[in-house]
Protein backbone atom coordinates (compact mmCIF):
# COMPACT_ATOMS: atom_id res chain seq x y z
CA UNK A 1 0.00 0.00 0.00
CA UNK A 2 1.50 3.08 -1.03
CA UNK A 3 1.17 6.02 0.86
CA UNK A 4 -0.96 9.08 -0.32
CA UNK A 5 1.09 11.96 -1.68
CA UNK A 6 -1.16 14.55 0.01
CA UNK A 7 -3.18 14.72 3.89
CA UNK A 8 -6.05 14.11 4.05
CA UNK A 9 -8.93 16.28 5.10
CA UNK A 10 -12.40 14.82 5.77
CA UNK A 11 -14.16 18.14 5.42
CA UNK A 12 -16.60 19.00 2.49
CA UNK A 13 -18.34 22.73 1.93
CA UNK A 14 -20.78 23.93 -0.12
CA UNK A 15 -20.70 27.23 -1.01
CA UNK A 16 -23.79 29.47 -1.97
CA UNK A 17 -24.34 32.52 -3.39
CA UNK A 18 -27.02 34.46 -2.22
CA UNK A 19 -29.17 36.89 -4.35
CA UNK A 20 -31.40 34.71 -7.20
CA UNK A 21 -29.56 31.99 -5.89
CA UNK A 22 -31.06 30.92 -2.69
CA UNK A 23 -33.84 33.93 -2.84
CA UNK A 24 -35.44 34.60 -6.26
CA UNK A 25 -35.11 38.56 -6.20
CA UNK A 26 -32.03 40.57 -5.51
CA UNK A 27 -32.19 41.94 -1.44
CA UNK A 28 -30.67 44.90 -2.36
CA UNK A 29 -33.79 45.73 -4.42
CA UNK A 30 -36.42 44.17 -1.83
CA UNK A 31 -34.52 46.65 1.00
CA UNK A 32 -35.20 49.80 -1.15
CA UNK A 33 -39.01 48.99 -1.86
CA UNK A 34 -39.22 48.50 1.69
CA UNK A 35 -37.84 51.60 2.36
CA UNK A 36 -39.94 53.39 0.02
CA UNK A 37 -37.62 53.83 -2.56
CA UNK A 38 -38.62 53.48 -6.26
CA UNK A 39 -35.74 50.78 -7.98
CA UNK A 40 -35.85 52.37 -11.70
CA UNK A 41 -35.38 56.25 -10.20
CA UNK A 42 -32.64 54.56 -7.91
CA UNK A 43 -30.77 53.12 -10.41
CA UNK A 44 -31.34 55.15 -13.66
CA UNK A 45 -31.23 59.09 -11.67
CA UNK A 46 -28.58 58.14 -9.12
CA UNK A 47 -26.70 55.32 -9.43
CA UNK A 48 -26.25 55.36 -13.63
CA UNK A 49 -24.68 58.95 -13.33
CA UNK A 50 -21.93 57.63 -10.86
CA UNK A 51 -21.61 54.39 -13.09
CA UNK A 52 -20.51 56.19 -16.06
CA UNK A 53 -18.40 58.64 -14.02
CA UNK A 54 -16.67 55.22 -13.54
CA UNK A 55 -17.47 54.40 -9.94
CA UNK A 56 -18.08 50.59 -9.35
CA UNK A 57 -22.12 49.84 -9.17
CA UNK A 58 -21.85 48.41 -5.79
CA UNK A 59 -20.25 51.69 -4.33
CA UNK A 60 -22.63 53.95 -6.08
CA UNK A 61 -25.45 51.60 -5.24
CA UNK A 62 -23.86 51.87 -1.40
CA UNK A 63 -23.29 55.52 -1.95
CA UNK A 64 -27.01 56.67 -3.10
CA UNK A 65 -28.41 54.19 -0.53
CA UNK A 66 -27.01 56.09 2.46
CA UNK A 67 -27.05 59.51 0.75
CA UNK A 68 -30.92 58.92 0.90
CA UNK A 69 -31.16 57.88 4.32
CA UNK A 70 -29.30 61.30 5.51
CA UNK A 71 -31.53 62.91 3.46
CA UNK A 72 -34.67 61.85 5.32
CA UNK A 73 -36.39 63.71 8.56
CA UNK A 74 -37.69 60.22 9.48
CA UNK A 75 -37.51 57.11 8.40
CA UNK A 76 -33.93 56.59 8.49
CA UNK A 77 -32.07 53.64 7.08
CA UNK A 78 -30.93 51.37 10.29
CA UNK A 79 -29.52 48.05 10.70
CA UNK A 80 -33.15 47.52 12.43
CA UNK A 81 -34.80 48.18 8.92
CA UNK A 82 -31.92 45.54 7.31
CA UNK A 83 -32.91 42.74 9.83
CA UNK A 84 -36.35 43.58 9.65
CA UNK A 85 -36.36 43.33 5.66
CA UNK A 86 -34.01 40.02 5.78
CA UNK A 87 -36.72 38.47 7.72
CA UNK A 88 -38.83 39.09 5.06
CA UNK A 89 -36.94 38.14 2.58
CA UNK A 90 -38.25 35.20 0.35
CA UNK A 91 -36.29 31.92 -0.10
CA UNK A 92 -36.61 30.04 -3.11
CA UNK A 93 -38.77 26.55 -2.92
CA UNK A 94 -37.47 23.90 -0.06
CA UNK A 95 -34.15 26.11 0.81
CA UNK A 96 -35.15 25.73 4.05
CA UNK A 97 -34.90 21.71 4.23
CA UNK A 98 -31.85 21.32 2.13
CA UNK A 99 -29.31 21.54 4.96
CA UNK A 100 -30.32 19.25 7.38
CA UNK A 101 -31.06 16.50 4.21
CA UNK A 102 -27.39 17.13 3.32
CA UNK A 103 -25.78 16.83 6.62
CA UNK A 104 -27.80 13.61 6.64
CA UNK A 105 -25.84 12.12 3.26
CA UNK A 106 -22.47 13.37 4.77
CA UNK A 107 -23.04 11.39 7.80
CA UNK A 108 -23.98 8.40 6.03
CA UNK A 109 -20.71 8.71 4.34
CA UNK A 110 -18.92 10.17 7.87
CA UNK A 111 -17.97 13.20 6.69
CA UNK A 112 -17.82 16.73 8.20
CA UNK A 113 -19.99 19.00 6.38
CA UNK A 114 -19.87 23.30 6.39
CA UNK A 115 -21.78 25.64 4.91
CA UNK A 116 -20.69 29.25 3.79
CA UNK A 117 -22.76 31.60 1.55
CA UNK A 118 -20.30 34.53 0.10
CA UNK A 119 -22.65 37.00 -1.34
CA UNK A 120 -21.87 40.74 -3.20
CA UNK A 121 -25.00 41.95 -1.24
CA UNK A 122 -25.55 43.37 1.61
CA UNK A 123 -24.59 40.35 4.31
CA UNK A 124 -26.93 41.67 7.01
CA UNK A 125 -29.99 41.18 4.66
CA UNK A 126 -28.93 37.26 4.55
CA UNK A 127 -27.79 37.16 8.36
CA UNK A 128 -31.35 38.11 8.90
CA UNK A 129 -33.01 34.93 7.68
CA UNK A 130 -33.99 31.82 9.03
CA UNK A 131 -31.17 29.76 7.07
CA UNK A 132 -28.35 31.75 8.84
CA UNK A 133 -27.80 29.65 11.37
CA UNK A 134 -27.18 26.92 9.16
CA UNK A 135 -23.93 28.62 8.12
CA UNK A 136 -20.38 28.55 9.35
CA UNK A 137 -19.72 32.02 7.71
CA UNK A 138 -21.62 34.52 6.25
CA UNK A 139 -20.03 37.02 4.01
CA UNK A 140 -20.59 40.13 1.57
CA UNK A 141 -21.00 43.56 1.60
CA UNK A 142 -21.17 44.93 5.61
CA UNK A 143 -22.23 48.73 6.27
CA UNK A 144 -21.03 50.81 8.95
CA UNK A 145 -23.60 51.75 11.49
CA UNK A 146 -23.69 55.42 13.61
CA UNK A 147 -24.29 55.47 17.21
CA UNK A 148 -28.12 55.66 16.73
CA UNK A 149 -27.93 52.36 14.22
CA UNK A 150 -28.40 54.21 10.78
CA UNK A 151 -26.37 53.45 8.02
CA UNK A 152 -23.47 55.56 7.65
CA UNK A 153 -20.72 54.19 5.32
CA UNK A 154 -19.97 51.12 3.67
CA UNK A 155 -17.01 49.16 5.80
CA UNK A 156 -16.53 46.13 3.06
CA UNK A 157 -17.00 45.40 -0.18
CA UNK A 158 -17.75 42.62 -2.06
CA UNK A 159 -16.78 42.40 -5.54
CA UNK A 160 -16.99 39.93 -8.22
CA UNK A 161 -12.80 38.70 -7.39
CA UNK A 162 -13.14 39.44 -3.95
CA UNK A 163 -15.62 36.57 -3.60
CA UNK A 164 -12.64 34.19 -4.41
CA UNK A 165 -10.25 35.45 -1.90
CA UNK A 166 -13.00 33.80 0.86
CA UNK A 167 -12.79 30.66 -1.21
CA UNK A 168 -9.37 30.51 -0.06
CA UNK A 169 -10.24 31.68 3.56
CA UNK A 170 -12.20 29.09 3.85
CA UNK A 171 -9.62 26.68 2.02
CA UNK A 172 -7.15 27.68 4.95
CA UNK A 173 -9.52 27.65 7.63
CA UNK A 174 -10.12 31.11 9.31
CA UNK A 175 -9.65 32.23 12.61
CA UNK A 176 -10.68 36.39 13.34
CA UNK A 177 -7.19 36.94 14.52
CA UNK A 178 -5.43 35.69 11.17
CA UNK A 179 -8.13 36.66 8.76
CA UNK A 180 -6.67 39.84 7.46
CA UNK A 181 -2.89 37.63 6.78
CA UNK A 182 -4.54 35.13 4.56
CA UNK A 183 -5.30 36.69 1.61
CA UNK A 184 -3.47 36.42 -2.06
CA UNK A 185 -0.88 33.88 -1.60
CA UNK A 186 -2.83 30.34 -1.82
CA UNK A 187 -0.72 28.19 -3.70
CA UNK A 188 2.07 28.52 -1.61
CA UNK A 189 0.06 27.52 1.17
CA UNK A 190 1.44 24.12 2.79
CA UNK A 191 -0.58 21.33 1.75
CA UNK A 192 -0.86 19.79 5.15
CA UNK A 193 -2.46 23.17 6.99
CA UNK A 194 -4.97 23.27 4.06
CA UNK A 195 -8.33 22.73 6.01
CA UNK A 196 -10.73 22.03 3.33
CA UNK A 197 -9.16 21.66 0.04
CA UNK A 198 -10.81 23.39 -2.86
CA UNK A 199 -11.14 19.97 -4.68
CA UNK A 200 -13.97 19.01 -1.80
CA UNK A 201 -15.98 22.63 -2.05
CA UNK A 202 -18.41 22.81 -4.18
CA UNK A 203 -20.05 26.29 -5.22
CA UNK A 204 -23.60 26.93 -5.92
CA UNK A 205 -24.39 30.24 -8.03
CA UNK A 206 -26.73 32.12 -10.46
CA UNK A 207 -24.39 34.19 -12.50
CA UNK A 208 -21.80 37.01 -13.62
CA UNK A 209 -20.81 37.82 -10.19
CA UNK A 210 -20.16 33.83 -9.49
CA UNK A 211 -17.46 33.09 -12.78
CA UNK A 212 -14.37 34.03 -10.62
CA UNK A 213 -15.84 31.55 -8.45
CA UNK A 214 -16.30 29.18 -10.86
CA UNK A 215 -13.13 29.59 -12.41
CA UNK A 216 -11.01 28.98 -9.18
CA UNK A 217 -13.45 26.09 -8.35
CA UNK A 218 -12.71 24.76 -11.68
CA UNK A 219 -8.78 25.41 -11.90
CA UNK A 220 -8.13 23.23 -8.07
CA UNK A 221 -11.38 20.21 -9.37
CA UNK A 222 -14.10 21.34 -6.77
CA UNK A 223 -17.39 21.11 -8.09
CA UNK A 224 -19.42 24.39 -9.63
CA UNK A 225 -22.79 23.98 -9.77
CA UNK A 226 -25.09 26.99 -11.54
CA UNK A 227 -28.65 27.74 -11.10
CA UNK A 228 -31.04 29.79 -13.09
CA UNK A 229 -35.14 30.58 -12.12
CA UNK A 230 -37.05 28.18 -12.78
CA UNK A 231 -39.11 29.77 -14.98
CA UNK A 232 -36.28 30.52 -17.80
CA UNK A 233 -34.39 26.99 -19.37
CA UNK A 234 -31.13 26.31 -19.31
CA UNK A 235 -30.14 27.69 -22.72
CA UNK A 236 -31.29 31.24 -21.75
CA UNK A 237 -28.46 31.14 -18.86
CA UNK A 238 -25.75 30.14 -20.86
CA UNK A 239 -26.33 32.25 -23.70
CA UNK A 240 -26.63 35.48 -21.30
CA UNK A 241 -23.30 34.53 -19.15
CA UNK A 242 -21.28 33.09 -22.34
CA UNK A 243 -19.36 30.97 -20.17
CA UNK A 244 -16.09 29.79 -21.03
CA UNK A 245 -14.23 26.46 -20.92
CA UNK A 246 -12.55 27.12 -17.67
CA UNK A 247 -15.75 28.42 -15.85
CA UNK A 248 -17.61 25.00 -17.02
CA UNK A 249 -20.05 24.26 -14.42
CA UNK A 250 -20.73 20.24 -13.21
CA UNK A 251 -24.72 20.89 -13.54
CA UNK A 252 -26.63 24.18 -14.36
CA UNK A 253 -30.04 23.37 -12.71
CA UNK A 254 -33.00 25.47 -11.73
CA UNK A 255 -33.56 26.82 -8.75
CA UNK A 256 -35.89 24.52 -7.23
CA UNK A 257 -34.39 23.09 -3.56
CA UNK A 258 -37.28 20.83 -3.34
CA UNK A 259 -36.65 17.07 -1.87
CA UNK A 260 -36.99 15.41 -5.78
CA UNK A 261 -35.42 17.75 -7.26
CA UNK A 262 -33.07 17.91 -9.95
CA UNK A 263 -30.77 20.05 -7.66
CA UNK A 264 -30.99 18.29 -4.31
CA UNK A 265 -30.15 15.25 -6.54
CA UNK A 266 -26.92 16.90 -7.76
CA UNK A 267 -25.95 18.41 -4.22
CA UNK A 268 -26.33 14.99 -2.91
CA UNK A 269 -24.43 13.69 -5.77
CA UNK A 270 -21.27 16.04 -5.16
CA UNK A 271 -21.35 15.10 -1.83
CA UNK A 272 -21.27 11.16 -3.36
CA UNK A 273 -18.45 12.08 -5.65
CA UNK A 274 -15.93 13.97 -3.00
CA UNK A 275 -16.46 11.65 -0.17
CA UNK A 276 -15.39 8.56 -2.78
CA UNK A 277 -12.25 10.47 -3.38
CA UNK A 278 -11.91 10.76 0.41
CA UNK A 279 -12.25 7.44 0.83
CA UNK A 280 -9.88 6.86 -1.79
CA UNK A 281 -7.12 8.69 -0.22
CA UNK A 282 -7.85 7.10 3.15
CA UNK A 283 -7.53 3.83 1.38
CA UNK A 284 -4.20 4.69 0.22
CA UNK A 285 -3.12 5.21 4.12
CA UNK A 286 -4.79 1.82 5.38
CA UNK A 287 -7.18 4.12 7.11
MG1 LIG B 1 -26.42 35.97 -7.32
Amino acid sequence: MNKATKPISNYIAIVFDFDKTLIPDDSFNILLQDCQIDIDYFNNELVKPLVSDDWDKYLARAYCLIKESQQRKNNKITKSKLIEVGKKLKLYDGVTTIFDRLQQRAKEHEIELEFYLISGGLVDLARSTSIAKYFKKMWGCELHYNERGEIEFLKKQMTHTEKTRYLYYLSKGIDKENERDLIYNYQDFPNEKVRIPLSQIVYVGDGTSDIPCFTVINQYGGIAMGVYPQNRTAEEWKHRENISSSQKLSNLVAANYQEDSEMMLSLLLAIDCISARIALKKLSLGE
